[in-house]
C-alpha cells in the first residue's frame, strides 16, 4: 500500500506511520508537512491513498482537500482533523474526501480500516465511472445503428442500402471504408476469407474489418472493407457491424420484395387497364354485328324481304357472324397471349404452305399475287398460329385498300430467314402513328376516320405471335400509296432435309400421342391421321419421309391402300405396328410388334430409313 501523509506536526505523523507499520506490514509511505509539497509528490509518484490533515501551513479545512483532490483525483482521500467540529469533516466529505478520522479519537484499528474502506470505495466508483462511460459509448452506438436501421429500412435500392452501410460504418468508427463488389476474387486474402466466412471478420491487429453482405439473390454480393481511424475494434464493435449487415440483410429482402410488388402492381394495373378496353371493345364492336343480325332476321322472319333483297340480307347476317367469330378468336387468343397460356408446337414446316392455305381463304375476296421465291421456307413453328398471321396481315392489306387494287404476297428466303412480305396499295398509314399499330387496341387516325371496321387487336396479336416464333415484323408506308408488312423468321437452315417428316396412322388415341410424343422428342416432325385415306389425301399436299401405319387399327383394305401408297409415293419408308399378317416383315422397311418400346420405335426408324431413304435414317 501506497500512502502519503500529509501532516505538519511531527509527532502526528510519526504516530500515524506507526500505526501503519505495526503486525509486520511495510506500507510505503511518504509524508509532506506542507500542502505544496504533497501536490507535488501526488503529481508524480502512484499512489493508493492520501492522510490529509485539514490545518496546514499553506492550506486549510475544504479548501486543502479541494486542491489535493484536482491533483489526484483517483487516490482517494481520508481527512485527518485536529478540530472537534464535524461539520467541517463533513463538508471535507462533500467535497470528494473518502472518510474523516478525529484525531483525538483514532487508533490503529480504526486507521487502517478506514484506509482500506477509502481504497475499496474509490476502485468502486472508478469501476463505476468506467462501466458508465462504456455504456454512454454503447448507448451511442445503439442509437446510432436504430437511426442506420431506420434509414436503411427506408431504402428501397440495394446500391442505396449498401452506401448507406458504408456511411454509417464511416461515421461510427471514422476510417476508410471500401465496397467491393462480392462473389468475385478479392483484391486480398483477407476479404476472400470474409467472403467464405459470410460474417464479420477482424483482422489480427484489430485495425480492419470485413464485412460481406449478402444481396438479394440471398449470395455475397457487397463486401465493405471498414478501417478503424482510431481505437482497435472490440467485440462491441463486431458485435454492432454483424447487426448492422443483418438489418442490411433484411433490409435487401425488403428491396427484393418491393420490386416484386411493384411488378405485380403493374400487371394487375394493367390487367384491369386490358379488362376496361375489353368491356368496352365488347360493348362498341359487338353492338354493331349484333344489330345488323337481329335486324335481318327480324325482317326475314317475318317475311318483309324477297329475292335479292333475302339474299343480301343473309350475306350481311353471314358477315356479321363471322365478324363476330373473329372478334370472339382474336379476344381469346389475346387473353391466353396475356395470361402466357400460349403453346406453341415447334416442327419443322414449310412456311410457304402455311401461306399459301392463308392466301387460298382469302382468295375470294381479292385476286392475290402470291409467288414464292424459296427453296425451302423452313421454319420451327406452329402451323394454325402462323396461319392466323398471315391471315391476319395479309386481311389487312385487302381491308385498308380498294377493291380490285393488287395485293403482292411473297416468300422468299435468305441464308438464315424466311421473309413473307405482304404488299398493298391501300390507304397507307401516317408515318408518325406507324410504330404504335402493333400495341393493343391502336389503330391509325386514317383507319378510325374511314368506315372500315377494326379493333386494333389483330397487329398486337400477329406481333407477339412472331415474336414467339423468334421473329419479327416490320411495316413500311407511304400515306395513301400503299404498305408493306413483312415477316421475318429464323429458317431451319437445313430445311426438312436434316429431319425426318413422319405421318403416323392409327386411330388409336393412346398410340397416337405416345408415338407423336416419342417422334417430336426425337426431334422428328410428325403428324398424324385417323385413316389411310385421310393420310393419302395429306400427302397430295405435304412431303413427308415416312408413315408409320397401325396395322391393328387401320384395317380396311389394309393391302390395297398399301399398294397405293406404294404406287403413289415410292419415296416414303412404310414401317408397320402390329401382331396379325397384315404387318408381314417383307412388305414393310420396318416392323414393330405392339406393344413397344421408344428404342423399339427409334430402331425400326432407323433400319426404315436406312432401307429406304437414301443417306437418310436417323440415329437411335
Ligand atoms: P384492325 O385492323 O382490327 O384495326 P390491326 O391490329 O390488324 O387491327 O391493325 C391495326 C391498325 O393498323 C389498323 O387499324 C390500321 O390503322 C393499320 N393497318 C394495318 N394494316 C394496314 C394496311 N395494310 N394498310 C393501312 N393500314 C393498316
Amino acid at each position: 500500500m501506497r500512502v502519503l501523509i500529509v501532516e505538519d506536526s511531527p509527532a502526528d505523523a510519526r504516530l500515524v506511520r506507526e500505526y501503519l507499520s505495526e503486525n509486520g506490514s511495510q506500507p510505503e509511505i511518504r509524508i509532506a508537512t506542507r500542502l505544496a509539497d504533497a501536490l507535488e509528490i501526488a503529481n508524480e509518484a502512484a499512489l493508493d491513498a492520501i492522510l490529509l490533515d485539514m490545518s496546514l501551513p499553506d492550506a486549510h479545512g475544504v479548501e486543502a482537500v479541494r486542491r489535493m483532490q484536482a491533483a489526484a483525483p483517483r487516490v482517494p482521500i481520508v481527512v485527518l482533523s485536529g478540530l472537534e467540529d464535524e461539520a467541517i469533516a463533513a463538508e471535507a466529505v462533500a467535497a470528494g474526501a473518502q472518510d474523516y478520522l478525529m484525531k483525538s479519537h483514532v487508533d490503529e484499528a480504526g486507521l487502517r480500516r478506514a484506509l482500506r474502506y477509502a481504497i475499496e470505495r474509490q476502485q468502486l466508483l472508478d469501476r463505476l465511472a468506467a462501466s458508465e462511460a462504456r455504456l454512454q459509448d454503447e448507448n451511442v452506438l445503439l442509437r446510432r445503428l436504430t437511426d442506420a436501421a431506420g434509414r436503411v429500412f427506408a431504402t428501397l435500392d440495394v446500391r442505396a442500402v449498401v452506401g448507406l452501410l458504408a456511411a454509417e460504418a464511416r461515421r461510427l468508427w471514422g476510417g476508410t471504408v471500401k465496397t467491393y463488389a462480392g462473389e468475385r476474387r478479392q483484391p486480398d486474402a483477407f476479404l476472400n476469407d470474409a467472403l467464405a466466412a459470410r460474417r464479420p471478420v477482424l483482422a489480427e491487429d484489430r485495425m480492419r474489418v470485413a464485412l460481406p453482405i449478402p444481396g438479394t439473390s440471398g449470395r455475397n454480393e457487397w463486401l465493405l472493407d471498414i478501417y478503424s481511424a482510431g481505437a482497435p475494434f472490440g467485440e462491441n464493435d463486431v458485435f454492432a457491424l454483424d447487426l448492422l449487415r443483418q438489418y442490411v440483410g433484411i433490409a435487401i429482402q425488403n428491396v427484393a420484395l418491393f420490386g416484386e410488388l411493384q411488378s405485380q402492381r403493374a400487371s394487375v394495373i394493367q390487367l384491369n387497364q386490358l379488362k376496361d378496353d375489353l368491356i368496352a371493345l365488347l360493348a362498341h364492336d359487338f353492338k354493331g354485328p349484333l344489330t345488323t343480325i337481329i335486324g335481318f332476321t327480324e325482317l326475314l322472319e317475318e317475311n318483309a324481304l324477297e329475292g335479292e333483297d333475302a339474299q343480301g340480307a343473309l350475306k350481311s347476317i353471314r358477315q356479321s357472324a363471322v365478324r363476330l367469330a373473329n372478334l370472339a378468336n382474336d379476344t381469346l387468343a389475346m387473353s391466353r397471349v396475356e395470361q402466357g397460356e400460349l403453346n406453341l408446337e415447334v416442327d419443322p414446316v414449310n412456311v410457304a404452305q402455311i401461306v399459301q392455305d392463308a392466301v387460298e381463304a382469302l382468295a375470294p375476296q381479292r385476286a392475290l399475287d402470291f409467288e414464292v421465291a424459296a427453296k425451302d421456307p423452313v421454319v420451327r413453328g406452329d402451323p394454325p398460329r402462323l396461319r392466323q398471321v398471315f391471315e391476319n396481315i395479309v386481311g389487312n392489306a385487302i381491308k385498308y385498300s380498294p377493291e380490285g387494287t393488287p395485293v403482292k404476297v411473297r416468300v422468299s428466303e435468305t441464308d438464315r430467314t424466311v421473309r413473307i412480305s405482304v404488299q398493298d396499295q391501300g390507304m397507307g398509314i401516317p408515318s408518325d402513328e406507324m410504330r404504335f399499330l402493333f400495341e393493343r387496341f391502336t389503330r391509325a387516325s386514317n383507319a378510325k376516320r374511314s368506315t372500315i371496321k377494326g379493333t386494333g387487336l389483330g397487329l398486337y396479336l400477329a406481333k407477339t405471335l412472331v415474336e414467339r416464333h423468334g421473329g419479327n415484323i416490320q411495316v413500311q408506308s407511304t400515306l395513301g400509296e400503299g404498305s408493306m408488312f413483312t415477316i421475318v423468321l429464323p429458317r431451319v437452315r437445313d430445311g426438312m432435309g436434316g429431319v425426318l417428316r413422319v405421318l403416323v396412322v392409327t386411330s388409336d388415341e393412346n398410340l397416337a400421342s405416345y408415338v407423336l410424343h416419342e417422334l417430336r422428342s426425337h426431334g422428328l416432325a410428325s403428324r398424324r391421321d385417323k385413316t389411310l385415306t385421310a393420310a393419302l389425301e395429306r400427302l397430295e399436299a405435304e412431303e413427308a419421309d415416312l408413315m408409320i401405319i397401325d396395322c391393328d387399327t387401320i384395317t380396311s383394305d389394309l393391302a390395297q391402300l398399301f399398294k397405293r401408297a406404294r404406287r403413289e409415293k415410292p419415296g416414303i419408308a412404310l414401317i408397320g405396328i402390329g401382331s396379325g399378317d397384315a404387318a408381314h416383315p417383307s412388305d414393310w422397311d420396318a416392323t414393330l410388334p405392339n406393344p413397344f418400346l421408344g428404342s423399339d420405335l427409334q430402331r425400326a426408324i432407323h433400319e426404315a430409313g436406312r432401307r429406304h431413304i437414301p443417306g437418310g435414317g436417323v440415329e437411335a
